[in-house]
């Protein structure tokens, strides 16, 4: 399904694009700096602030465009660093924004730093029998105009006044709206509009390989993670339905030549599910393919999912599995969850949201009583 906006978003645009545009109107071509100058430095919402375009300019481009960034709906706020945006787009279809927020070591410890993790499409396709977003299936693509947006709609909350880190890690699989998430990230790192490195950048995937090699040879010098969950085709094959496309033995050596052509490690993500991949066995073929491919490893302990049956390990499996990977000289991480009060799950919010589960005392902040036990993930 594609979703045709009566106006398209003004985030879509570049210079080149509007320059054109406003050609056919016989202005200038500096124009289009200045309207970009008004949306991304000075952030602002409507044609009408921008106070050096004549009149009649900002009349057409407010009949032309949509300014407005997606419409927050619900803020949640969790008792640790961690707040979870739901956004509504302009099909009325739920979005989730994380915000994280780190404090900063060294000089400039006064400031958080700042991390969003964004969503690319509505629901997904892949079904990772763990994972919330995949529970109703895929909907639509986001376009590259609806992230941008939710970027700059999530810069408008207090708690993200500066943009520091942005992590795809939000509801769908990001490799399976390539083109229009590459088009979003290279406007997000633009001069003209945020300027954020590319290396401040993070895509993590299921393990869509044709996908991991074209984004090898792209010129945006962005992170992979890569969601590997099982470190033998028999382990993953029950949880990732996409292993049964890319098994391991064709998405590791992409692993490798990503992780070659741009000359830094890649991160595995590895949710540990107990009983399912959790063994020391795991662990030491984990090692392995980590070393072979010098990946970092961010263990994850799960988090459950209303209506699903996976549990996490006790702490002391946890720690067992991590140590085993250190011991191998593995260079791992074992998450201390962030938002694990609010349903901090890209794709769990929306579900109880569209569930009609969430309440008042939700959209008031009160995560606790609001959720109940339904506790969220975060991974980062
Ligand atoms: N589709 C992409 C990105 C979105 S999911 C991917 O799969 O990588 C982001 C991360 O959340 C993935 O590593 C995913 O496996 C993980 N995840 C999904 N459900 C989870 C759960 N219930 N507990 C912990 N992590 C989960
Ligand atoms: Fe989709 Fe990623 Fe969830 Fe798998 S883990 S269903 S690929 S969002």
């Amino acid at each position: 399904m594609k979703f045709q906006p009566d106006k398209p978003p003004v985030f879509a645009e570049t210079p080149e694009s509007l320059a054109l545009r406003l050609a056919q109107r016989n202005e200038p071509s500096f124009r289009a700096g200045q309207v970009f100058k008004w949306i991304y430095k000075e952030r602002a919402r409507s044609p009408d602030q921008m106070t050096n375009l004549p009149r009649p300019l900002r009349e057409w481009l407010s009949a032309n465009f949509d300014f407005a960034p997606n419409t927050p709906v619900l803020g949640t706020d969790s008792s640790d660093v961690t707040r979870k945006i739901l956004q509504r787009l302009r099909d009325g279809s739920l979005i989730e924004t994380v915000i994280l927020r780190a404090p900063r070591t060294g000089k400039d410890n006064e400031k958080a730093r700042t991390t969003l993790c964004v969503s690319t499409q509505i629901g997904c396709a892949y079904g990772c029998r763990f994972c919330a977003s995949g529970l109703k299936g895929w909907k639509r693509d986001l376009s590259a105009g609806e992230i941008v947006a939710q970027v700059m709609s999530a810069l408008e909350n207090k708690a993200a006044d500066t943009l520091d880190n942005l992590v795809v890690m939000g509801m769908g699989e990001p490799l399976a709206n390539y083109d229009n998430l590459i088009a979003a990230l290279r406007i997000l790192n633009a001069p003209w509009a945020l300027g954020l490195g590319a290396r401040r950048m993070t895509i993590s995937t299921s393990g869509i390989v044709p996908k991991i090699l074209t984004l090898a040879e792209e010129p945006l010098d962005v992170r992979l993670a890569v969601s590997l969950h099982g470190s033998t085709n028999a382990v993953r094959d029950k949880i990732m339905p996409i292993n049964k496309q890319y098994p391991l033995e064709t998405l590791l050596p992409a692993c490798k030549t990503f992780a070659e052509k741009h000359g830094r490690m890649l991160t595995f993500e590895f949710i540990l599910i107990a009983g399912v991949n959790d063994s020391i066995d795991q662990a030491r073929s984990l090692a392995k393919i980590a070393r072979e491919i010098h990946a970092h490893v961010n263990l994850i302990p799960c988090n459950p999912v209303a209506g699903l049956p996976w549990k996490r390990p006790s702490i002391a499996r946890q720690q067992a599995f991590t140590h085993e990977l250190h011991s191998c000289g593995i260079s791992v991480t074992l998450r201390r969850e962030k938002g694990t009060d609010i349903a901090a799950a890209c794709g769990q919010l929306r579900l109880q949201v569209e569930n009609g589960e969430a309440n008042q005392s939700l959209q008031r902040g009160g995560p606790k009583s609001a959720q109940g036990n339904a506790l969220g993930y975060h991974y980062h």
